[in-house]
């Protein structure tokens, strides 16, 4: 409520009448004007889109939220029973924004967290070694031969350690995987990526040179 005289938003209630939309008579903190009103609407539900992604898919579910409440980029929600955590909203104009008022949320984007296994990645240049632990989903397939990149640096996988054996050929889960083992390939290197990681990165393990 906001005052017609000076827009004020603080106000001293001096008569309340009805049940549901309570009509109100207030007068104004700030100018004293005395103005009716109709109380604010209670709390409801809404029901809100949500994309939930897991890497390579993605599915389209709903969430409850109430309609006084906000919303923001990192929140964490648990929803068809897993956890996930808000990447982006957007809102009813269509931009996407890091906080939102629920009754303006357009659709929540969001990832699953609870499906993560943390694996290592060691990158070799001639030596240096630079380690990564990083998240992934526990179905992603990482094949020896893979192109990837983590925080700029591309690399060729050349050896995949797994709970029972040091593979130097064909593929495994990340929900197997303990390290991932690659060589630093020049910027200059026109592989095609399969993968960059950098967004998966929890930890640098060791400390992080500049090679350009
Ligand atoms: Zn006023």
């Amino acid at each position: 409520m906001v005052c017609p005289v000076c827009g004020f938003e603080e106000y001293e209630i001096l008569k309340s009448k009805g049940k549901k939309n309570k009509e109100l008579l207030v007068k104004c903190d700030e100018c004293n004007h005395v103005y009716h009103e109709t109380a604010p609407e209670e709390a409801y539900e809404i029901q809100v889109r949500v994309v939930i992604s897991e890497f390579e898919t993605s599915w389209k579910t709903n969430i409850t939220l109430y309609s006084d409440e906000y919303l923001e980029t990192g929140t964490l929600l648990y929803i068809d029973d897993k956890d996930v955590e808000v990447t982006s909203i957007e809102n009813n104009e269509g931009n996407r924004v890091f906080e939102c008022p629920v009754v303006d949320i357009q659709t929540i984007w969001a990832k699953s967290l609870d499906t993560l296994s943390r694996i290592g990645f060691s990158i070799d240049n001639s030596g240096n070694v630079i380690s990564y632990k990083v998240e992934l989903e526990r179905e992603f397939p990482i094949a020896i031969g893979d192109v990837g990149e983590i925080n700029g640096l591309k690399f060729r996988v050349y050896g995949i350690k797994t709970l029972e054996r040091n593979m130097k050929k064909g593929f495994a889960y990340a929900r197997v995987i303990k390290r991932v083992y690659g060589k630093l390939l020049s910027s200059k290197d026109k592989s095609k990526l399969k993968y960059d990681l950098s967004e998966y990165v929890v930890k640098v393990t060791s400390k992080e040179k500049n090679y350009n």
